[in-house]
């Protein structure tokens, strides 16, 4: 029992610490109007962006999806794993991002962070390899680069000379420079341009991980690549589809022979199940969505309410960090403060996440507020309001 006893100290020292997370089982489709243990909330905590993870023409395509294929695919891809669903999705992504990339073809996976962790082990496995990682990187290229075994330097935020100087700095043989395009807990963008001219110039990989720029950002959503108009054979894309593509998974978007690699070296790629190929079909009716009218219309609405909920914050002690995209950060400071007006928002049946370290550094607790097309004028005006009373009590 001194097993138990010990795991049971390392769970009250995180409670000690303010620490403890908690899961909240939810009873209805994602949606800004959930039921959450029998209760109605209004929630601002999704990253369904464009609200298309309860979309009828989605949620059809994937019923179909599974009249077609079955429910399971039964194997991973190299075995018998690989069907004509995602053989359809991944034409599609690499011609979705091909104005960006050169010979583009894309190659899907079950979640965002297994394409991480196979980017960075295919490209970081050469001898000698080097990855230079963005200081708040999300979790999944932390561990990618861990599992590379590759020598890792960090570099400061959005610090494209910092990083020039790290790259001149090298000499080795294959440079890997790996980044969040919108940084998931602050909602700011990484300077790509700056990034990818340091990396033309120093002949360097560069890794975006566009998990919350994917149907979010450009006229058409294909992401941080078409926002900044960019285009260069030294991008490895990531895009996941669990997001603002409201299903689940995520893909590579690369020059041809990179997915070639990642193919025949990738390990979280080649040993695992393929992904159930209705979710791939359900995935080419959320493509038509975001690459459509509908698509720009509900950016538009997004982009129109990103704007209402800044301009609505009166605040004097928490800070608003400057954000143009769905992930709208109001930075708190101590873990026990942002637990407390997490729960009085609770209380008036407002769901904004409290976010504590590791998460994100010491001292810098926030809520998380995500919005979504989903969402109406009126909720964002309800969050608004009682966000300004509660900083005042
Ligand atoms: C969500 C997320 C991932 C992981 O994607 P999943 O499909 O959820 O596994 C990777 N990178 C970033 C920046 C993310 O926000």
């Amino acid at each position: 029992m001194d097993m138990i006893a010990n795991i049971d100290r390392q769970l009250r020292d995180l409670d000690e610490r303010s620490l403890t997370r908690r899961r909240r089982t939810v009873d209805t489709p994602c949606a800004p109007r959930l039921v959450i243990e029998g209760r109605p909330m209004l929630a601002f905590c999704s990253n369904d962006y464009l609200g298309l993870a309860a979309h009828p023409a989605v949620v059809a395509a994937l019923r179909e999806g599974a009249d077609i294929y079955g429910a399971g695919s039964g194997a991973s891809h190299l075995i018998s794993g690989h069907s004509r669903a995602h053989v359809r999705l991944e034409d599609r992504l690499a011609e979705f991002e091909s104005p960006h990339l050169d010979n583009a073809r894309a190659l899907s996976f079950c979640t965002g962070y297994m394409a991480n962790l196979a980017i960075l082990t295919a490209l970081g496995a050469d001898a000698g390899a080097e990855i230079f990682s963005e200081q708040l990187n999300h979790a999944s290229l932390i561990d990618g680069a861990r599992l590379a075994r590759a020598q890792v330097k960090l570099y400061p935020h959005a610090d494209a000379a910092a990083l020039a100087s790290l790259l001149d700095a090298s000499t080795a043989q294959t440079k890997i420079v790996v980044t969040d395009s919108v940084f998931s807990m602050d909602g700011d963008l990484a300077p790509l341009p700056e990034l990818l001219a340091a990396c033309e110039r120093h002949g360097a990989w560069l890794v975006i991980d566009d998990a919350h720029g994917f149907g979010t950002l450009g006229a058409h959503g294909r992401g941080a690549l078409e926002h900044f108009g960019l285009r260069s054979p030294n991008i490895v894309y990531m895009g996941t589809l669990g997001k603002a593509a409201g299903v689940g998974g995520a893909f590579v978007a690369a020059h041809a022979s990179v997915i070639e690699l990642m193919i025949q070296r990738a390990r979280p790629y080649i040993y695992t199940t393929a992904a159930p190929p209705a979710l791939a079909h359900a995935l080419l009716a959320s493509l038509d969505i975001i690459g459509g009218e509908e698509g720009a219309s509900r950016r538009a609405h997004l982009q129109a309410l990103i704007a209402q909920f800044r301009d609505g914050l009166r605040l004097q002690r928490w800070q608003l960090p400057a954000s143009a995209t769905a992930i709208q950060p109001i930075i708190i400071g101590a873990n026990d403060e942002a637990l407390r007006v997490g729960a009085g928002l609770y209380g008036q049946g407002l769901w904004v996440p409290a976010i504590r370290p590791p998460t994100v550094p010491a001292g810098t607790a926030r809520l998380r507020v995500t919005l979504s097309a989903a969402h109406t004028h009126e909720d964002v005006s309800q969050l608004v309001a009682a966000l300004n009373q509660l900083e005042r009590t």
